[in-house]
């Protein structure tokens, strides 16, 4: 049972993307667990596609995959996400939407409502 392991000669020393096939050697670069070689964009841009790398997180704003670097801190809600969202503010979390700030209203109006019947129904003395 000889396995025959492929002679380690030309080929060893060059670094190639497994992607785009991109001469890697000496380069920026990564390496996937089975061993395969990635140039630095088609690694990073890989890791923007499966979107499941830690360093890209769907951004709470728009739910475009953001990567750490590109990601800044609102200020009003403390949520990390992409300059865009950022900027225009639209940050959930922090601030309150019309429709749930409309549904407390709703339930405050009732509970006055509830409160003022309660008290002209008491039974005086
Ligand atoms: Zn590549
Ligand atoms: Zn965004």
């Amino acid at each position: 049972m000889a396995t025959s392991v492929t002679s380690s000669g030309l080929s060893t020393s060059v670094k190639r993307c497994t992607k785009c096939g991109k001469d890697v050697n000496g380069q920026r670069r990564m390496k996937d667990p089975k061993g395969n070689y990635w140039c630095y964009e088609c690694g990073s841009q890989d890791e923007v596609n499966k979107g499941s790398g830690t360093l890209v997180q769907p951004c709470p704003g728009c739910k475009k995959p953001i990567h750490a670097m590109n990601m800044v801190r609102d200020k009003k809600s403390g949520q990390y996400m992409c300059e865009d969202c950022a900027s225009k503010g639209k940050g959930g979390g922090g601030g309150m939407d019309a429709k749930k700030k409309k549904m407390i209203m709703a339930a405050l109006a009732i509970a006055v409502l509830g409160a003022i019947a309660f008290y002209m129904n008491m039974p005086r003395g």
